[in-house]
C-alpha cells in the first residue's frame, strides 16, 4: 500500500478561498477582519511564523496589524499594548506569538487578551468550552487537523484515534475535538509504556510530540490516517515532522507530510477564527464548517 497524501498546502488554500468570501460579505457590512499579531523580541523561527500569519491575512482580505515589541518590553507594558488591542474595535483577533521572553509569563500575558479575541483559542475559558464540547474558539492546529479528516470524509464517528502529546495547545484540544467527533480517544505522552502498542491500534494517529521519527512503520496499523503535527529540524537542518514519512507512507492509508501538511492549515484556521470572531462581532452565523464556506454563499444572516 503506499499511503494517498493529504495536501495541507492545497487545502488551507481552499479554506483561504472560503474566509475571502466571507470577509467579502463581511465588508459590504462595514465590518473587516482584523488580526493583531504581538511578537516580542527577535526570535528568528517565531519571526518567520508571525510574517507567514501576516501575509495570509492581507491575501484573503482581513487586515493585520503587526506589533513588534522589543526583546526587553516589561510585563506592564505587554499587558497595557494587550488591554489597548482589547479596546480596539478594529481588531476582532489577537494573537502573541509564543515563547515569550524569559522574563514574561506567557499564561498571564494570553490571560490578558479578551474572551472574544482569543482566536488562539489558549484562554481557560475558550479551553473550558472546547473541554465541554461546545467550542467558541478551537486551538487552530487541532481545528486544522479535524479540517484534514473532514476533507478527505474520513468516518471519524467511533473510530480509535490516538493522540500523542499533551500540550494544551495542541495534545490537549486535539483530543477533545476528536472526542467531540466521536472518536474514541486514547492520549499518549512521555510517560506512556509501549508506544507501539497502542499506536498500532490507532485508525487515525495524530503526533504532536516533537520528536523527528518518533513513528515507524511498525507501529502504524495498516491503512491508518496518520497526521504529523511535529515540526523539528533535523541535524542537516531541514524542516522535518514526527513520523518517520518514508516508511510510514508504505503502511499507512493516508498521510500527512512535513512541511506542507498541518503548518499552513494552522496559519489557515488562524484566518478563519479571526473572520469568525468579526462574524460574531455583528451577531453574523459563522458556517458549520469553514469548507462549506468555501463555495457557497458566506453566511451574514442576522442583523446587527
Ligand atoms: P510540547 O508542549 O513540547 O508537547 C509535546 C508533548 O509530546 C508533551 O505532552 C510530551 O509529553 C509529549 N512527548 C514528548 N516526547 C514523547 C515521546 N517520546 N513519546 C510520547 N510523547 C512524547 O509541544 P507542542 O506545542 O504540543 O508541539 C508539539 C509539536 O508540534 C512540536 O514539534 C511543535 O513544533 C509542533 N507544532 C506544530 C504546529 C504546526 O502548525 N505545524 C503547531 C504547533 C506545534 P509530556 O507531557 O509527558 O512531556
Amino acid at each position: 500500500m503506499t499511503a494517498r497524501i493529504i495536501d495541507g498546502k492545497a487545502l488551507a488554500a481552499r479554506v483561504q478561498a472560503g474566509v475571502a468570501r466571507r470577509v467579502a460579505a463581511l465588508q459590504t457590512r462595514g465590518v473587516t477582519p482584523g488580526l493583531a499579531v504581538v511578537l516580542v523580541g527577535d526570535d528568528a523561527a517565531s519571526a518567520i511564523y508571525v510574517r507567514n500569519k501576516v501575509r495570509a491575512c492581507e491575501s484573503a482580505g482581513l487586515r493585520s496589524l503587526f506589533v513588534h515589541l522589543p526583546e526587553s518590553t516589561s510585563r506592564a507594558s505587554l499587558l497595557a499594548r494587550v488591554a489597548e488591542l482589547n479596546a480596539d474595535p478594529a481588531v476582532h483577533g489577537i494573537l502573541v506569538q509564543l515563547p515569550l521572553p524569559r522574563h514574561l509569563d506567557a499564561s498571564e500575558i494570553v490571560d490578558a487578551i479578551a474572551f472574544e479575541k482569543d482566536v488562539d483559542g489558549l484562554l481557560p475559558a475558550n479551553a473550558g468550552l472546547t473541554l465541554m464540547g461546545r467550542p467558541q474558539f478551537r486551538s487552530c492546529t487541532p481545528y486544522g487537523v479535524m479540517m484534514m479528516l473532514e476533507s478527505i470524509r474520513y468516518p471519524v464517528r467511533g473510530c480509535h484515534a490516538v493522540v500523542i502529546g499533551r500540550s494544551n495547545m495542541v495534545g490537549k484540544p486535539m483530543a477533545m475535538l476528536l472526542l467531540a467527533a466521536n472518536a474514541t480517544v486514547t492520549m499518549c505522552h512521555s510517560a506512556t509504556r509501549d508506544l507501539g502498542s497502542i499506536t498500532r491500534q490507532a485508525d487515525v494517529l495524530v503526533a504532536a510530540a516533537g520528536r523527528h521519527n518518533l513513528i515507524t512503520a511498525e507501529m502504524v496499523k495498516p491503512g491508518a490516517v496518520v497526521i504529523d503535527v511535529g515540526t523539528n529540524r533535523t541535524p542537516e537542518g531541514k524542516l522535518a515532522g514526527d513520523v518517520d514519512f518514508a516508511g510510514v507512507r508504505v503502511v499507512a492509508g493516508w498521510i500527512s507530510p512535513v512541511p506542507g501538511g498541518v503548518g499552513p492549515m494552522t496559519v489557515a484556521m488562524l484566518l478563519v477564527n479571526t473572520t469568525e470572531a468579526a462574524e460574531r462581532s455583528i451577531g453574523a452565523s459563522p458556517p458549520r464548517s469553514p469548507l462549506l464556506a468555501e463555495n457557497g454563499p458566506a453566511t451574514a444572516d442576522a442583523s446587527p
